[in-house]
C-alpha cells in the first residue's frame, strides 16, 4: 500500500513543480543586461537609441544600459575614459557609425564576442568600420565606407539561391525609402519560428548590395529589392568564436523603428545573441503580409 501512495504524492510534486516552472519561466528568468552602444551615427542616434532602449525594456527580457562614445573629431584624450565593461553584459547592441575605437577597445570588444558575448548590429552599425577585419567578420556584410571586391562578396539570393557575388564594385546602397515585405526564410530558426512567412515593414531603407566576409553566416530573412531586383538579407545570424551575432540592416529612422515587427525581431535577436536561446512570443500586433504595424 506504501509505495503507490508515495509514488502518487512524488508524481503530484512533480506536476506542480514542472507546471509552475512553465507558467512562470519567462518572468522568473533573470534579467539580460545589454548594452548599447552610440555617440556618432550619420543617422539620428538621439532619436533612435530611445526606441531602442524602450523596445528592450518593455519586452521585460533586459535591463537595458547605454554607452554613448565621445563626439567625432575629439583628441584621442577624450577616448581614454571611454572603455565600456563588456564582459558585465549578455549582449552589446550597436547603433554606432563613426570614428574607429581606440585600439585596446578593439581588441576588448574582439575577446567579448569571440569567447561567447553577444552581438546585436542594426543598420548603419553595419557602415562602420571598413578598416577593421575582425569586426567585418562579426557582421559579416556590411556598406560604403569604401567596401569593394577586396572586402569579400556581396551575398544576396537569386532565384532562390544564396548567392555569393565576387564581381567588383563598391558595396552598400539604397532606393528611395518605402514599406517593404520582409521573407522569412527559415523558420526553425528561434528567432524567426512562429513569425508569418512574410509580413510587412514600416517604410525603411532596404539596404542592398551589402559585401563582406560572410562567414559563418545564416541568411534568416530577405527583402526584395527593386533596386537591384534580387533578395537582399535583412535578418542574419552569425557566429565569431563562440560569439552569437544577429544582423539587421533595417531600422534607418525612429519611424522604421516603430514597426512591431523590427522591434520583434530586434527583442527576440537580441535575446539569441545573449542567450542562444529565445522565450520572448511573437505579439499580437505583429504586421501581416498586407499590413504593416507601426507602434506609437
Ligand atoms: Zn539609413
Amino acid at each position: 500500500m506504501k509505495t503507490p501512495v508515495h509514488a502518487l504524492v512524488s508524481l503530484v510534486g512533480m506536476f506542480g513543480f514542472v507546471s509552475l516552472g512553465f507558467e512562470g519561466y519567462a518572468a522568473e528568468a533573470k534579467p539580460l543586461r545589454v548594452l548599447i552602444i552610440d555617440g556618432q551615427n550619420n543617422h539620428n542616434w538621439k532619436s533612435t537609441t530611445p526606441v531602442l532602449v524602450d523596445a528592450l525594456s518593455q519586452s521585460g527580457r533586459f535591463t537595458v544600459e547605454v554607452s554613448t562614445a565621445p563626439p567625432k573629431g575629439q583628441p584621442k584624450e577624450a577616448w581614454s575614459t571611454w572603455s565600456p565593461d563588456f564582459a558585465g553584459f549578455a549582449a552589446i547592441v550597436s547603433n554606432y557609425n563613426g570614428e574607429l575605437w581606440p585600439e585596446p577597445v578593439q581588441r576588448a570588444f574582439e575577446t567579448y564576442v569571440s569567447s561567447g558575448g553577444g552581438f546585436v548590429c542594426v543598420h548603419a552599425a553595419n557602415n562602420s568600420f571598413p578598416e577593421w577585419l575582425e569586426y567585418n567578420k562579426m557582421i559579416g556584410l556590411g556598406g560604403w565606407g569604401g567596401r569593394n571586391e577586396k572586402n569579400g562578396p556581396f551575398v544576396y539570393r537569386k532565384g532562390g539561391e544564396l548567392v555569393r557575388d565576387t564581381s567588383p564594385g563598391s558595396g552598400g546602397g539604397h532606393g528611395p525609402q518605402h514599406e517593404f515585405t520582409v521573407e522569412v526564410l527559415d523558420s526553425e530558426h528561434p528567432i524567426t519560428k512562429g513569425l508569418p512567412l512574410k509580413w510587412k515593414h514600416t517604410a525603411d531603407e532596404l539596404y542592398h548590395a551589402l559585401r563582406g566576409p560572410g562567414e559563418n553566416l545564416k541568411l534568416l530573412g530577405v527583402a526584395h529589392s527593386p533596386v537591384t531586383q534580387r533578395d537582399e538579407p535583412m535578418l542574419l545570424t552569425l557566429s565569431y568564436g563562440k560569439g552569437r551575432v544577429f544582423h539587421t540592416p533595417m531600422g534607418h529612422s525612429d519611424v522604421s523603428m516603430k514597426c512591431a515587427g523590427f522591434q520583434t525581431v530586434l527583442e527576440r535577436g537580441t535575446e539569441w545573441a545573449a542567450s542562444g536561446a529565445v522565450t520572448l512570443l511573437v505579439p499580437a500586433d505583429f504586421p501581416t503580409e498586407e499590413a504593416v504595424a507601426p507602434r506609437k
